[in-house]
């Protein structure tokens, strides 16, 4: 025919590059024989999942691994959206001692996808003066993703002087940020006010009126002036929610033991009611009563920052156990920390493994052993079961991996082995970033 060698070479070039294309799998990633938990479509049984470009390509009973470039087997695993906390405090770049917008916050990264959690949502920690800093120094740098309730405190959770001062807590500049920053911002906060006046929560309520998101609120003081059953019933929007729920600071249960009306009736409201575990504000003499009366959180949440993460909160596979231990089911959990939560912040892309949806996935093992689970107060409940995270994806790639399900066995592998990730599925090996 005579073509030279460099034709020859183009030509095979070509040819390797058309039959690879042709050879390209229909997805890049396949969890297969996992039992899935997604509480929107109201399955919990075992299924096949397939990801492909960063989405859930298909659910099915069984899809043919031949059509994935990776499968990992999950056979026990509970295969689940990945899970969403909604109250976390991350703003920890300023340097500033003693601060929620300082020392006091984690950078995210280490503590959610070893835990399951895809998304976070900061509860306040910067204020609308702050949160273009929070947002250039962590949201847009973090892996995790990372959303914001703002504080109604324009300076944000710098302690007491800046977060008992009125004057600070400006409805219109909050709602004005909240508004630049749609999606990102999702909601209003208010935490720790020890004076006897409503203005943080009314303040508050008008800048979610305005921005048209919900308002997140630690109720700080117990006050006589301005009790509970008041915010609840005629203070708080439905969809506004309160955290803290089992705290039993605020008289969240009365003097016989039983829930609070106001709670009842504020639920029956719409008020949404969310565990925000923190360093203190979950006791088991309040939430096993709450409980076997038949008043479970709608959503549970950590409160984890730098002076609660080696208390009893630990993280939030932790929270997720205790509720486990209190005879709560899995499906239930599972549904109370992804589903649950996603609605709430008003991002229902998230939370759910619909065909289409965003592939953040956790792959949680329920671990059968002797456990013991500790409160605010430093009481101990045993319990029998424990979730923990073996795989986490974040858009679709392997993001954590406790135990190497998706790499193959060393053994396995030629002498000289390299890297053995692929970017279509993972982002470990080498490390990658996240697109
Ligand atoms: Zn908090």
């Amino acid at each position: 025919m005579g073509w030279d060698i460099l034709t020859r070479m183009k030509l095979a070039l070509l040819l390797a590059l058309g039959v690879s294309a042709f050879a390209q799998a229909k997805y890049d990633l396949l969890l297969k024989n996992g039992h899935l938990v997604d509480a929107k479509n109201h399955l919990s049984e075992v299924y096949d999942v397939a990801i492909k470009d960063g989405k859930i390509a298909e659910v099915a009973k069984s899809i043919d691994p031949a059509t994935a470039l990776k499968t990992v087997d999950v056979k026990g695993l509970y295969v689940t959206p990945g899970l969403v906390d909604i109250h976390m405090h991350v703003y920890a770049s300023t340097g500033e001692e003693k601060s929620y917008a300082g020392d006091y916050s984690l950078f995210p990264d280490g503590y959610t996808f070893r835990n399951g959690v895809t998304t976070v949502v900061d509860a306040g920690s910067s204020g609308y003066k702050n949160f273009e800093d929070f947002k250039l120094h962590i949201i847009d740098r973090s892996k995790t993703r990372v959303l914001a309730f703002v504080n109604i405190v324009g300076a944000g959770m710098r302690g007491g002087k800046y977060e008992n001062n009125q004057a600070d807590m400006e409805a219109a500049p909050a709602a004005e940020m909240a508004k630049k920053y749609p999606g990102i911002i999702v909601g209003i906060k208010t935490a720790h006010y020890t004076g006897p006046e409503w203005t943080p929560v009314e303040h508050a309520v008008e800048a979610g009126n305005a921005a048209g998101i919900p308002v997140m609120v630690d109720f700080g003081s117990n006050r006589p002036e301005r009790p509970i059953d008041v915010l609840l019933t005629q203070k708080l929007r439905p969809g506004d929610i309160y955290t803290h729920c089992f705290s039993g600071l605020r008289g969240e249960l009365d003097p016989e033991g039983k829930v609070n009306h106001g709670m009842i009736e504020g639920r029956k409201r719409g008020v949404i009611f969310d565990v925000g575990h923190g360093s203190g504000s979950f006791a088991w003499r309040v939430a096993v009563p709450a409980i076997q009366q038949g008043f479970l959180p709608d959503s549970i949440s950590t409160d984890l920052h730098n002076n609660s993460m080696n208390t009893g909160l630990k993280d939030m596979l932790n929270v997720m156990s205790k509720f486990l231990a209190m005879g709560v089911s899995v499906d239930d959990i599972i549904a109370k920390s992804t589903w649950n939560p996603a609605r709430e912040i008003h991002h229902e892309e998230l939370g759910n493994l619909s065909v289409g949806a965003l592939a953040d996935v956790a792959v949680l093992r329920v671990q059968p052993g002797t456990f013991g689970f500790v409160d605010m107060y430093g009481a101990r409940m045993n319990g029998s079961q424990k979730f923990i995270c073996e795989l986490t994806l974040r858009n679709g790639k392997i993001v954590y991996d406790l135990n190497g399900i998706s790499r193959p066995d060393w053994k396995t592998l030629p002498s000289n082995y390299s890297f053995q990730g692929d970017p279509h599925w993972d982002t470990l090996n080498p490390p990658r970033k996240i697109q």
